[in-house]
C-alpha cells in the first residue's frame, strides 16, 4: 500500500519496546506498527515500565494512528501522575509520528505550526564525590563552552547529606536514623531480587513526602548551601540563567529557609521544592520568597496543571512530555499557563525519541522557555536514531528538520542492542499475549 495515497486506510498492528539504560536513565523506546511500511516511534518515560505500554495494546489495535485525539481520549484514562502516564505518553508520541508520516508533514506543523526554528536547551549537570561549589561552576562553565545558553544544577539537602558521608556534622537535624535510612534507599534497586524486606523498606522511606520526613536545615546548613551557590555563581558569572533542582524532602518553613538564602543569587526557578499537588502550600511558598518557582513534571493532563495556576504560585510550569499527556497534551498545557502568565520549561530525561518530539511541541507553544538535556555526557546517545543532520543538539540547541512525523530515519538497531537493559533478552521482542485482552473499559456507568 502505498502511504500517501491513503493515509485513512492505515492501521496500527502491533506495539513493541525496546528497553536500555545508561543514557544515563533507564529508557524505554516503543514502535508502533502498521499495515503499512510506516513505523511510529515513542517512548515511556525514563526508570519506568513498559508494562504501562503494553495493557494499552489490545485497545489500539485496529484503529488509524492518525486519529491521534480519539485514541488518546480512548487511552487517557489509564494513566496517572509521573511513571503511571508512561504507556499512554509513549503511544501518542507514536501516533503523532505516524500521522506526520502518513500525511507527509513535520509534527510542528501539525500542531499549527512554529513559533521558532531553533528550540534552547538547558543542560542539566551532576558531580561526583565530595560537593564542591568551584567545581560544580566548572562543570557548568564547559556546558557553556559547549553552547549551552541555560543552566541547571542540584542543590540543597543531597549536598548537605553528602558532606555527613564525608564527616561534617551538624548540618541536618532529622528523627534519628533517617538520614541514614534516606541515603541507603537510593540503592534500593540492588536489593530488588534478592532481599525484598530491604527493598520494601527503601520504598517506604523514599516515598515520604516532604511535609511528613522531619527533616530541618540547620543555620550551619543554610550558610554551607549559600557560600556554594555563591561560589557556582563566582565561576559562571551572572550572565546566564541557572536554575535548581533536587532541593530535598523538606516541610514548607524549611523551604522558606532555604529560598531565602538563594534570593542574591539571581535563580531561574526553583523546582519541585514541593509535591505538586500541595496547592496551598506551594502559594504560601510563593508569598513568602522572591525566587520563581516551577513544578509539573509529574502532573498528568491540562486539568491538573490548573489549581496551581490559578494559585499563582508558579513563575514556570515544567511539564515532561512523557507524563503530560503526550506533544499534544503539554502544547495545551502550555497555553492554558501562558493564559496565566506562566512560562513553559520543557522537563526531558530520556532518548533522542522524546528530545525531537519535545522539540516539535516547544517549537509550536508560544510561552517556551527552554527544554532539559541530560545526556551531554553520553557519547552513544545521538547514535541511538538516524537523522538526516548530526548533531541533535548543536551548539546548544536543536534545530528541526522538514521531515514527516518527528524527521527520525530510523533506529539504529545496533547501538540500541549494545545498550540493552540486563533485565531484558532483546529489543523489539514479541508482544502477542497482550493482543487479546480485554475488559469493559469505561469510567461511568
Ligand atoms: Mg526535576
Amino acid at each position: 500500500m502505498s502511504h500517501l495515497s491513503s493515509p485513512s486506510k492505515l492501521r496500527i498492528t502491533d506495539l513493541r519496546f525496546a528497553k536500555i539504560s545508561g543514557a544515563p536513565m533507564g529508557c524505554i523506546m516503543v514502535k508502533v506498527l502498521t499495515n503499512s511500511e510506516l513505523v511510529g516511534y515513542g517512548e515511556i518515560r525514563d526508570w519506568s515500565s513498559e508494562t504501562y505500554g503494553l495493557l494499552l495494546k489490545s485497545r489500539i489495535i485496529g484503529e488509524n494512528p492518525c486519529n491521534v485525539d480519539k485514541i488518546f481520549r480512548r487511552i487517557k484514562q489509564f494513566g496517572g501522575p509521573s511513571r503511571q502516564a508512561g504507556g499512554v505518553c509513549g503511544i501518542e508520541l507514536a501516533l503523532w509520528d505516524l500521522a506526520g508520516k502518513a500525511w507527509g508533514v513535520p509534527v510542528y506543523q501539525l500542531l499549527g505550526g512554529k513559533f521558532r526554528d531553533k528550540i534552547r536547551i538547558y543542560s542539566d549537570t551532576d558531580m561526583e564525590g565530595r560537593p564542591d561549589g568551584k567545581k560544580m561552576g566548572e562543570a557548568l562553565r564547559k556546558r557553556m563552552d559547549l553552547g549551552f545558553t541555560y543552566l541547571k544544577m542540584d542543590w540543597g539537602v543531597g549536598q548537605l547529606m553528602e558532606l555527613m558521608e564525608h564527616g561534617e556534622t551538624g548540618l541536618l537535624s532529622a528523627p534519628l536514623g533517617y538520614i541514614k535510612d534516606f541515603m541507603e534507599a537510593g540503592g534500593a534497586r540492588k536489593y530488588f531480587l534478592t532481599d525484598r524486606e530491604k527493598h520494601n523498606r527503601a520504598y517506604d522511606t523514599i516515598n515520604i513526602a516532604h511535609p511528613f520526613t522531619g527533616l530541618q536545615i540547620t543555620e550551619k546548613g543554610l550558610d554551607v548551601l549559600e557560600q556554594y551557590l555563591a561560589d557556582v555563581r563566582s565561576v559562571i558569572g551572572y550572565d546566564i540563567p541557572l536554575a535548581i533542582d533536587h532541593c530535598g524532602h523538606i516541610g514548607l518553613n524549611e523551604c522558606i529557609k532555604l529560598a531565602r538564602r538563594a534570593e542574591k543569587y539571581n535563580i531561574a526557578w526553583l523546582e519541585d521544592l514541593l509535591p505538586w499537588q500541595m496547592t496551598g502550600a506551594w502559594q504560601q511558598l510563593a508569598s513568602a520568597i522572591t525566587v520563581p518557582l516551577g513544578t509539573g513534571e509529574d502532573i498528568y493532563l491540562k486539568e491538573n496543571f490548573l489549581p496551581l495556576l490559578q494559585s499563582g504560585a508558579l513563575s514556570v510550569i515544567h511539564p515532561d512530555i512523557l507524563s503530560s499527556g503526550g506533544l499534544y497534551e503539554t502544547k495545551k498545557i502550555g497555553d492554558l499557563a501562558q493564559d496565566y502568565g506562566v512560562a513553559m520549561a520543557i522537563h526531558m530525561a530520556e532518548t533522542p525519541i522524546a528530545a525531537l518530539a519535545a522539540a516539535h511541541t516547544a517549537a509550536a507553544t508560544e510561552n517556551f522557555l527552554a527544554l532539559e538535556f541530560h545526556s551531554v555526557d553520553v557519547p552513544w546517545w545521538d547514535d541511538l536514531v538516524k537523522t538526516a543532520s548530526k548533531p541533535i543538539i548543536n551548539r546548544g540547541f536543536i534545530e528541526l528538520s522538514e521531515a514527516p512525523g518527528l524527521g527520525i530515519e530510523d533506529l539504529n538497531d545496533e547501538v540500541i542492542r549494545a545498550h540493552l537493559d540486563p533485565s531484558q533478552k532483546d529489543i523489539w521482542m514479541s508482544t502477542e499475549q497482550w493482543d487479546n485482552e480485554y475488559s469493559h473499559d469505561r469510567t461511568w456507568s
